[in-house]
């Protein structure tokens, strides 16, 4: 069967930009941001080579996929993402 997505694991926490627009746009105004998972504290993380940022929760390591934020709002870097494990070869 090939035509439904298949489901590749469990869904991404975070792993939608309205999701992290919604963070993003509470952190930028000071807000404490939660994780998901565990409600522990999300910290930014910067990639300046990329211009990317990206969640990551102190607590449990949860991070989200990396982005860019700008005037244009949020893009979502799926380029960036490093291989999911467990998401390959599932024939
Ligand atoms: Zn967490």
């Amino acid at each position: 069967m090939a035509d439904t997505k298949p489901p590749d694991g469990p869904p991404t926490p975070l792993g939608t930009a309205e999701e992290l627009a919604d963070v993003w746009t509470r952190f930028r105004g000071g807000a404490m941001v939660h994780c998901p998972a565990d409600d522990g504290p999300l910290a930014l993380a910067v990639d300046g080579a990329a211009g990317a940022y990206r969640f990551v929760c102190t607590n449990c390591g949860l991070a989200s996929p990396w982005f860019e934020a700008g005037p244009l709002g949020m893009n979502v870097r799926w380029h960036l993402q490093p291989g999911v494990s467990g998401g390959v070869a599932d024939e």
